[in-house]
């Protein structure tokens, strides 16, 4: 069997898989992201390839049509739109599973030839408040560490990431790392006991959202103790004493940790130079995501904990391709190429490279606002490319009743049967994994190719096609004569290499004479692969900026619902949900619940209880267990309508944003429980 040479398309790890057509999946022993591992889910791939449930020919209103009717459909209906109403009377909505070339020409068509921002992503849900927060404090949305900090760090520090779950080949780098080297020490932040706290040696079970309480209480500890690196912010940082006076307001009791924990965590901290603080969701999906990751960022800046080997700050990002999506400026706040969407030289420097005959000057709507127009009725045709929303959003049924309130609704995607599809009047079928060519950069900027092994099913065909035909339709042909994804890769490059002369971290200077085809994953920068080394940042004096926080007023509420994955699932289980081996792990949907709540509620183990919001009302069995701490309840998202007549996890979500990032709060919500009674 003839191996190919792909990447996974799951988690932002981004780990080499070599591939068959009969299903075999085994580790690129020389991808650098994974060396050969694999988790369960990666594993499993060759168990989701097959073409059940596949949505193989485009459907108009439930009936199948050739792909000149659909495609005819789709692009009259947008265009007629856009003449009646104007350009923001559309909207993309995408994902972070697309490739890179996917991305690059839906943000083309929308900003370049609509003239609309109005193309968000599921992106916003997973790392929006990281990159809100890395331009206030480096001037750009840069991810400065690599893979390999983790394993020369000293300290690792997780924040709100689960990553044996989540990102288990990183887990797994790690975990190796401190077997090699038992000194290196692991502190797991989290107000949930997880399968990565296995591997700390110091669990702090914070309250939700205490974490800007915890690291500011950090920073006026290192301030107290002298631990500053007085020369290297005289020399590379502003603004770190408003960010100290910000600091002393927070009390360290509102993380909801002792004292002794407290003092222990400032302590190693404070005396470990190579500290790496590791964050996800649990950080970013809060209605002060942004600040809680500037929080931890002032702690690097202070103590010049950044840019060198073993230490940094270091988001990781929850999907295939968000750091791709980032790169081409797939979210409705960003311009192509990690370019700016409000600085005018940016719009018309794209402009001028693209030949378009407009340009967007403002930010678009991003993914709750954009649902939320579609409700008020002010979005008249919609492209859901490649996700679930009807599923995955906040206030999941009021997502589904805006999306069913747009006039015209169009879905791409590799399934028949979804709930967003179930709503929609037009369904093209798009390649999936194992079908399509293009590249994905994950959490640690490495571009590496997803190919093709297997052939495309009955007539789909791969996103950057299909959107390229609906903007020929539209009259822009001749900017989107794509033949290949590596023509879109090209012109890429080229874009940037045309707008080098603006002060950026992206530089893909390295695959300007690269070979699609052949394409070895590859880090950028190429000169040297960890940002700030040199302490240059991207504001325009050249440092980067402390940015002063505080801490929430957190408030009270009977419960707070955490809402999360298991580790065998990947979103609302289109493919994962296909696999034998996946299904039994924690095989339908339930909610973590401390053993004094569920006594204190009458429910006993394997109970069912009803958690209820002001957005819905959701049955789940309970799992009793003390992973959760007192007061909080934690519930995997995964199932769907079609899976569950008991209602969606996210029914119960609100549409809660952090006003910097717009990134939902999906950690915390206020809700209440009772043991079920059937009526
Ligand atoms: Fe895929 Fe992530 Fe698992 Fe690697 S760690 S195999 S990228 S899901």
């Amino acid at each position: 069997m003839t191996l190919t040479r792909t990447t996974c398309p799951y988690c932002g790890v981004g780990c080499g898989v070599l591939a068959g057509a009969d299903g075999t999946i085994k580790g690129d022993p020389n991808h650098p992201a994974n060396f050969g591992r694999l988790c369960s889910k990666g594993a499993a791939l060759g168990e989701t390839i097959d073409l059940d449930g596949r949505l193989l020919h485009p459907k108009v209103n439930g009936q199948q049509a050739d792909w000149d009717t659909a495609l005819d459909l789709v692009a009259a209906k947008f265009s007629a739109s856009i003449a009646e109403h104007g350009p923001d009377s559309v909207a993309f909505y995408a994902s972070g599973q697309l490739l890179t070339e996917d991305y690059y020409v839906a943000n083309k068509l929308m900003k370049g030839f609509i003239g609309a921002a109005n193309i968000d992503t599921n992106s916003r849900l997973c790392m929006a408040s990281s990159v809100a927060g890395h331009k206030r404090a480096f001037g750009t949305d840069t991810v400065p560490g690599t893979y390999e900090d983790l394993e020369q760090a000293d300290l690792i520090v997780f924040v709100g990431s689960n990553l044996a779950w989540c990102h288990p080949v990183l887990y797994q780098r790690i975990a190796a790392a401190k077997e090699a080297r038992p000194t290196l020490r692991i502190v797991n932040i989290d107000p949930r006991r997880t399968a990565t706290t296995d591997l700390a040696d110091m669990h702090l079970q914070i309250a939700p959202d205490g974490d800007i309480a915890l690291f500011n209480g950090l920073l006026t500890h290192l301030a107290d103790a002298h631990k500053l690196d007085k020369a290297y912010v005289k020399t590379h940082v502003n603004g770190m004493e408003a960010a100290i006076a910000a600091a002393r307001t927070s009390d360290g009791a509102d993380s909801g940790l002792t004292a002794q924990e407290l003092a222990g965590f400032f302590s190693l901290w404070a005396n470990t130079n190579k500290v790496v603080t590791i964050y996800s969701q649990g950080v970013n999906q809060s209605a002060c995501g942004t600040d809680k990751v500037n929080a931890i960022l002032n702690c690097h800046l202070a103590t010049g904990r950044i840019g060198r080997p073993g230490m940094g700050p270091f988001s990781v990002t929850g999907q295939p391709n968000a750091m791709g999506g980032r790169e081409v400026g797939g979210l409705a706040n960003m311009l192509a190429n990690h370019l700016e969407l409000d600085n005018t030289d940016h719009q018309r420097a794209v402009q001028d490279f693209w030949e378009s005959p407009t340009i967007c000057t403002q930010t678009g709507l991003k993914a709750v606002d954009l649902f939320q127009a579609c409700a008020d009725g002010k979005i008249k045709a919609l492209w859901i490319i490649s996700t679930n929303p009807a599923v995955s959003m906040p206030d999941a049924d009021g997502v589904a009743a805006a999306i069913a309130n747009v006039p015209f609704v169009v879905t791409s995607d590799i399934m028949e049967k979804t709930d967003t599809n179930d709503l929609a009047d037009v369904l093209l079928p798009a390649t999936g994994w194992g079908e399509k060519d293009g590249t994905v950069t994950n959490s640690e900027r490495r571009i590496s190719r997803q190919r093709a092994f297997l052939a495309a099913p009955g007539s789909a065909r791969p996103d950057w096609q299909i959107i390229s035909d609906v903007a020929g339709r539209m009259g822009f042909g001749e900017s989107f004569a794509y033949q290949t994804p590596a023509d879109i890769f090209a012109e890429y490059v080229a874009l940037d290499a045309a707008v080098s002369h603006f002060p950026r971290d992206l530089d893909l200077s390295i695959f300007a004479d690269a070979d699609y085809a052949t394409l070895i994953p590859t880090q950028w920068p190429a000169n040297d692969h960890r940002f700030f080394a040199d302490g240059r940042f991207y504001h325009p004096d050249g440092k980067a900026q402390m940015i002063p926080v505080q801490a929430p007023v957190l408030p009270k509420v009977r419960f707070a619902l955490n809402t999360g994955r298991n580790r065998d699932q990947w979103h609302t289980m289109t493919r994962t949900g296909k696999s034998a081996r996946l299904g039994p792990h924690l095989a339908e949907p339930y909610v973590e619940i401390h053993p004094a709540d569920a006594s204190a509620l009458g429910a006993s183990a394997g109970s069912l209880i009803a958690v209820e919001s002001i957005y819905g009302c959701t049955i789940l069995r309970t799992l009793i267990t003390p992973r959760v701490a007192k007061g909080q309840l934690f519930a995997p998202m995964h199932w769907t309508r079609q899976q569950t007549t008991h209602g969606t996890v996210n029914s119960l979500t609100a549409p809660v944003t952090d006003p910097v990032s717009s990134q939902p709060a999906l950690k915390s919500g206020a809700v209440s429980a009772a043991v079920y009674q059937p009526k």
